[in-house]
């Protein structure tokens, strides 16, 4: 087995991501949108917005 499901290696990010056994990895969107593991913010334009009036059930 080469990876593990996980929850993003973004602190504030609660979405899955697969990485190697040990290590801290991205989800795709964190990934795509820069994010660091480890910095202050996340960089998705989603990152915070969490029930703004739009419910597309993104959980
Ligand atoms: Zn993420
Ligand atoms: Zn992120």
């Amino acid at each position: 087995m080469s990876g593990e499901y996980q929850f993003c290696g973004y602190g504030d990010c609660f979405d899955i991501a697969v990485g190697m056994v040990g290590t801290r990895s991205l989800c795709g969107l964190c990934d795509e949108a820069g994010c660091v593991i480890g910095d202050s913010e996340c960089q998705r334009e989603d990152a915070y917005d969490h029930g703004r009036g739009d419910e597309h059930g993104t959980r």
